[in-house]
């Protein structure tokens, strides 16, 4: 009997450690025996919610994760199987489990955070003193850490060298899940826990639809027509134009090398050489997403430090009341505020605009990009701290290929630029929804008496963009030590 212990790979097929030990494929194996050609071991598939795992999560992600989970365990029914769905410190949980079958191993797809490798860790480890084994496969990623580096062998710290051995470097293709014959089924039914039961409160947010159909459903709609127009709409947040497989890739609601594979289908298919590049443009963001797990694999602390170092302290500002604002989107930049109502709304927030915000926290209100973080972490069912992270460290000027400090994005010209028509802003912002978009994006221009007949319930700017700019180049010069000292 082999467990399989499923954590962000919460599908049935293209998931390597859950299949491809039964395969003609030796299984990486850290345990204190050879693994063994397991083509004849029964698989019982086991999910653990650990309380110290559970400290860092928050409702949205929790809710999307047993949407999830209930449609696995569904899958793993039609197959007279079933998922084992316990509570507790997983080392202790899955060593009492391969006890209690007589399992002699358990798989797993490898961990990239700093916090699920300590936590692998203390399993394997626990295991091995039972003489369990543990196999753990690289089923996240294309692309594992430490397999994409300079030519002097060290991880790239620039995006757009990594993107070029990526780019061309061969893919392996999905693999289907296991067949029926190779499930076990546990002795006792083990109920889902509900957020109530794990001590979360229900979202705020309406959470996206989980599971491996609707991660599959979306991957096909988005591959048969929209991802040609990627390239052109995909900085349009009110275009609908992007693929929406964040929580999934997350949460491992599809696999890589499914999402990959349809893709490379789509690019066969294109129409004409523009439509292949968008596609080029899409496999680029799935590149983004694999390097940043790189930086955080070999950088585990950024998720608390910034990446690069300056000379001097950055002086961030605290202030309770902004920081609120910008939380609640009622800073009276209208981009701004339909971004951070959308988060709320939806456990979501569309790439763009998650640039404009991240921007706007901290170089207008100049308030540390961990605060940001940290409510991003509360709030998106799509967190994982690779991404957030990298998006963070990016905005803040503090991260790998980080926009330049100087460059800061005007939050005015930025929602004229990629919300013309104030659609987006209008989804969002309800005190907005009648008024005209040249008076949305003049706003900050408006006297208050016309902003007071114009929307009388909308909030007038809590800042003005351009003093803070200088204040930001201010801090940024002096953490630089740049500064003049008068
Ligand atoms: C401040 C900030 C915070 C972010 N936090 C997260 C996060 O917690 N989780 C997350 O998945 N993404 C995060 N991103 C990246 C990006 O915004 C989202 O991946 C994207 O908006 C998700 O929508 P989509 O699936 O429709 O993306 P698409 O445009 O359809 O892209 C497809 C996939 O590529 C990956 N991807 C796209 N853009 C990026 C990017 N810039 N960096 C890394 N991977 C990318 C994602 O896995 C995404 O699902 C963040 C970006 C910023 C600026």
């Amino acid at each position: 009997m082999r467990l399989h212990w499923h954590r962000t790979d919460l599908r049935p097929s293209d998931n390597l450690p859950l299949s491809t030990v039964d395969s003609d494929e030796e299984p990486r194996s850290s345990g204190n025996r050879r693994a063994p050609r397991a083509g004849d071991e029964p698989i019982l598939p086991v999910y653990v919610f650990d309380p110290r795992i559970l400290d860092h999560a928050a409702p949205p992600r929790i809710a999307f994760v047993i949407d999830s989970l209930e449609r696995l365990r569904e899958w793993y029914r039609t197959r007279e199987s079933d998922l084992l769905v316990v509570r507790g410190s997983a080392p202790e949980e899955l060593a009492r489990l391969a006890d209690a079958y007589d399992a002699d191993a358990v798989s797993w797809a490898q961990a990239y955070s700093g916090l699920g490798r300590r936590r692998d860790q203390r399993v394997r480890e626990r295991l091995d003193a039972d003489g369990v084994e543990s196999h753990t496969l690289h089923d996240h990623l294309h692309h594992e850490p430490g397999s994409i580096t300079t030519n002097e062998g060290e991880p790239y710290s620039v995006y757009s060298y990594f993107w070029k051995k990526w780019r061309d470097r061969e893919k392996r293709e999905s693999v289907p899940a296991p067949g029926a014959d190779r499930l076990a089924a546990p002795d006792r039914d083990t109920p889902i826990p509900t957020l109530d039961d794990l001590g979360f409160e229900e979202p705020e947010a309406t959470v996206p639809t989980g599971g491996y159909e609707e991660a599959r459903h979306r991957l096909n709609e988005f591959c048969s027509g929209p991802i040609y127009r990627y390239e052109r709409a995909r900085d349009r947040p009110a275009a609908d134009a992007t693929s929406r497989l964040s929580p999934h890739l997350t949460h491992g609601t599809v696999g890589v090398r499914t999402v990959h594979d349809r893709v490379v289908r789509a690019r066969e298919d294109a129409p004409d050489a523009d439509a292949r590049e968008a596609v080029e443009t899409f496999r680029g963001e799935l590149a983004w997403r694999e390097f940043y797990h790189h930086v955080l694999y070999f950088n585990p602390e950024v998720v608390t430090e910034n990446y690069r170092d300056y000379e001097n302290d950055i002086e961030w500002r605290d202030d309770a009341g902004e920081l609120r604002a910008w939380r609640n989107g009622e800073t009276g930049y209208p981009i701004v505020d339909a971004g951070m109502r959308q988060l709320r709304e939806e456990a979501y927030m569309h790439n763009r605009v998650r640039m404009i915000v991240a921007s706007f926290l901290t170089k207008d209100l100049l308030i540390d990009w961990r605060e940001g973080y940290d409510w991003f972490r509360r709030k998106l069912a799509d967190h994982n701290p690779a991404n957030d992270n990298g998006g963070w460290q990016w905005a803040a000027s503090t991260g790998t290929d980080a926009q330049p400090y100087f460059r800061i994005f005007n939050p005015t010209t930025q929602g004229e630029r990629h919300d013309p028509d104030a659609e987006y802003i209008r989804e969002y912002v309800p005190e907005l929804r009648g008024v005209d978009p040249d008076l949305i994006h003049d706003w900050t221009d408006l006297s208050p008496t016309q902003r007071r007949r114009t929307a009388p319930d909308y909030p007038a700017p809590i800042v003005d963009h351009g003093d803070r700019r200088e204040r930001a180049l201010a801090m940024f010069e002096r953490a630089r030590g740049e500064a003049d000292d008068d």
